[in-house]
């Protein structure tokens, strides 16, 4: 079936006549595309005058980024009061209102909208966000999605998921004021109706911890304390044969000049220089963003060697846990991010050219940002139903932060450690068992356990 997408410029003025023809209408009732939030200026008239006729009524708003979401999404319940049985809600989030994290923005309106008007709103994506609001966030939501033929007849569907299609804004609008959007569904209004209704498909939680693959470390001295201002996560080709653990090595030797914060491959992840210093990556970005390289890599692959290397899901694990540690949108932003200093994921050669420093190219031409991006997304979606409850959750991250935070060495030890709770026990039972092999006298109770527990 079709329906109009009406706005202050299409909008209908002869019900009856829409009626004839259509089941269902949407209307944009509020818009921030000038610059401020504007509320349509015709929607009480058309919601007032259309709800009662049809079937299935829609309002979208489109929001901008001077306020937060919840300030739009209050603003857009208060203007909606109660929805009606026939009633739902959009979320027309487009690409050019640049909003830092489209994923997290929409999280935050939906958490306001959804329980406020109790139902589950529709998701508008577009080509530009179809990496980032992917099935897995957007959950069981009618999406709707633009692919305009410029022309009455509908042209083809949108190459990414969605339930509905539109596809013109020179189309037929049966009693309007001049042609329009239209929109093409296979649903009925009563499966859209069913998918909106609240109780039958509860919001997903917010999402979890990352589980990582196997990691530990190697670090070289490779680095330096200059000053970091991280935007970016940036990755890199090794442009040679060998592994993660051979590239560590190469990276731990003085005489190399050269390191990364992280180096991957398809069986684990070898951190090589804290996340804190600067490696030796790519000039001057080597304090503007975290650094990765694939071991044994190079940029002249194809598409089709990146994705049969095995290595992608330990870079994207790394992925999602950078850009959840520094609050880096999982979006990939190239060289015109680097540019505009738009923070999110690029490549060595994204920094080349956006900075105009330096001669490196990789990843190369052919690196699967798309892929790396939506597998980096599953790291952070929702687990099942039969995963842990809320109270387990925060324990669990608990003990993971207590375990992995590097804490300053409180003792007074010769220098100053900066280690993991894990580590810095790790170095005090070293030190105790040191002390026990040259200390003459007898052991204390605790000194005792200690030795045997260690068998020293
Ligand atoms: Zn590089």
């Amino acid at each position: 079936m079709e329906f109009s997408d009406g706005n202050q410029w299409h909008y209908v003025t002869d019900p009856a006549a829409y009626e004839q023809n259509r089941l269902m209408y949407e209307y944009r009732a509020a818009s921030g595309s000038t610059g401020q939030m504007l509320i349509d200026t015709k929607f009480a008239q058309q919601r007032a005058a259309m709800q009662p006729l049809l079937d299935g009524m829609l309002y979208y708003q489109k929001p901008y980024n001077k306020e937060t979401p919840e300030a739009q999404a209050n603003m857009f319940c208060d203007l909606l009061g109660r929805l009606a049985p026939n009633e739902m809600v959009m979320l027309d989030i487009e690409g050019d209102i640049n909003v830092p994290d489209p994923a997290d923005f929409m999280h935050r309106w939906l958490g306001v909208v959804e329980s406020r008007l109790n139902t589950l709103a529709w998701i508008y994506v577009p080509q530009s966000l179809s990496g980032v609001l992917t099935r897995a966030v957007t959950g069981n939501r009618i999406v709707k999605a633009p692919k305009y033929s410029g022309a009455d007849q509908r042209g083809p569907a949108p190459s990414w998921p969605h339930d509905v299609h539109q596809y013109s804004d020179k189309g037929w609008f049966p009693g309007g004021n001049g042609p329009g959007d239209v929109n093409f569904t296979d649903l009925t209004v009563p499966q859209m109706l069913d998918r909106c209704r609240r109780e039958a498909t509860p919001a997903p939680p917010p999402p979890q911890g990352v589980p990582m693959p196997p990691r530990r470390a190697m670090w070289s001295p490779n680095c330096d304390d200059r000053p970091r201002n991280v935007t970016w996560l940036c990755f890199h080709t090794q442009e040679g044969n060998g592994t993660a653990d051979s590239l560590a090595r190469y990276l731990d030797n003085p005489a190399s000049g050269v390191s990364y914060n992280t180096v991957g491959d398809a069986s684990e992840l070898i951190d090589v220089v804290p996340f804190d210093r600067s490696p030796w990556a790519a000039l001057g970005a080597n304090g503007r963003a975290d650094h990765f390289c694939f071991g044994g890599s190079f940029s002249a692959w194809s598409r089709q060697q990146w994705l049969d290397c095995g290595m992608l899901d330990n870079a994207a694990a790394w992925l999602a846990d950078r850009a959840q540690a520094r609050g880096i949108p999982l979006a990939y932003v190239g060289t015109d991010g680097v540019r505009t200093g738009n923070p999110g994921v690029i490549g060595h050669v994204d920094w080349t050219r956006g900075a105009n420093e330096g001669s490196h190219t990789d990843p190369g031409p052919n690196f699967p940002w798309d892929e790396l991006i939506a597998r980096a997304q599953r790291f952070t979606q929702p687990p099942g139903d039969d995963d842990m409850t809320p109270e387990q959750d925060k324990m669990l991250r608990e003990v993971h932060f207590e375990l992995t935070q590097r804490l300053p060495d409180r003792s007074d030890g010769q220098t100053p450690l900066v280690d993991t709770l894990l580590g810095h026990a790790i170095n005090a039972a070293t030190f105790a068992r040191r002390n026990m092999d040259q200390a003459p006298g007898p052991r204390s109770g605790l000194l005792q356990r200690i030795a045997d527990k260690l068998g020293a």
